[in-house]
């Protein structure tokens, strides 16, 4: 009989499920709207997923090796306890952990979302069979994932791997987080977008093909984003170019940072803004390679992620078998 974990991958809309076999391939997956009102309704909502997941596969407890909850927000790995979760109000100091798994009666396992995405990479996608791998997710914020000798790195206090909050400009741009000059205050999605709309701002006669798209937007209660910004520069507009550019060199700063702390095979980058596929994954790589120190030769290959939204979910189930599978 086939043995499977579970992955549940906790997100401020919806909760993720799918099933992970031992080889390493997904299946099943779906997803539930998140319950509203803390912790008790979460978790009753994560084990409604978990148990509707194994009456479809037909499964019992006996088929099940263990649970995998990908989560966001601070938390203490070992313990299995979310300390906060910025999203999902009414959630603190939770050993989410510990009550998924005695209500479903199986071993559960926390890992973060962002880890989780990383560890999903590398045991079924873009870093399978290749090594130390870190992710980089690209979305209204920066999070970062990293894998080094199989192993997801949590830090001694579980926040390391915050690759977002690496500093990039000394006394830059303040941060969410209360540093100041982030790569996420410079190159995620919405600071990206929002870094445009101050260049028309303030160059108010500034005629683009980009302030168009944005006005139009505007007036439709609708916001310009990333994919406008990459659209406008293939159609030749110059603002949308250097906007698109700046965003691919301070990602490239992160990957020669990286490079030089960890140097691992794969950066993988996921979310929102790789959408854009090679447009961004060129620059990103011209950039890193002319920013990298001339000591030895850039071998740190910049690739897509190929399990798109499930990578957390995935990676959650890897944690699972990594944590229960007993080898
Ligand atoms: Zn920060």
């Amino acid at each position: 009989m086939a043995r499977y974990c579970i992955g549940v991958d906790l997100g401020g809309t919806y909760i993720k499920f799918g099933l992970l076999s031992e080889d390493m391939k997904p299946s099943g997956t779906f997803q539930l709207p998140t319950p509203k009102g803390g912790a008790g309704p979460v978790i009753a909502g994560m084990v409604k997923g978990a148990r509707k997941l194994m009456a479809d596969h037909k499964l019992t407890k006996a088929d099940v090796v263990g649970v995998g909850v990908g989560a966001p927000g601070p938390m203490n790995i070992k313990e299995g306890i979310i300390i906060a979760m910025p999203n999902i109000p009414g959630i603190e100091n939770c050993p989410m952990g510990r009550l998924v798994g005695r209500k479903l009666g199986i071993p559960a396992v926390l890992e973060n979302d962002a880890n989780a995405a990383g560890y999903g990479e590398y045991v079924a996608g873009a870093g399978k069979d290749r090594g130390d791998m870190v992710l980089l997710t690209l979305g209204t914020g920066i999070g970062g994932g990293i894998v080094v000798d199989g192993k997801v790195v949590h830090g001694a206090h579980d926040i390391g791997a915050e690759i977002g909050h690496l500093i990039v400009e000394p006394g830059g741009e303040p941060c969410g987080c209360g540093q100041r000059g982030c790569i996420e205050a410079y190159a995620s999605a919405s600071n990206l977008a929002r870094y445009a709309i101050s260049r028309f701002e303030r160059a108010k006669l500034l005629p683009t093909a980009l302030r168009q798209i944005h006005e139009r937007k505007k007036k439709i209660g609708k916001e310009l984003d990333m994919g406008d910004v990459n659209a406008a520069r293939k159609a030749g507009d110059a603002l949308a170019a250097e906007v698109w550019d700046r965003g691919a060199y301070y990602l490239a700063l992160a990957c020669v940072s990286i490079s030089r702390l960890l140097d691992p095979n794969l950066i993988v980058l996921v979310g929102g803004m790789t959408k854009a596929g090679d447009d961004l994954i060129r620059p990103v790589t011209e950039h890193y390679r002319r920013l990298h120190w001339i000591l030895t030769a850039p071998k740190t290959k910049i690739v897509l992620g190929k399990l798109g939204n499930d990578a957390g979910m995935v990676g959650a189930a890897g944690v699972a078998w990594a944590a229960f599978g007993g080898k």
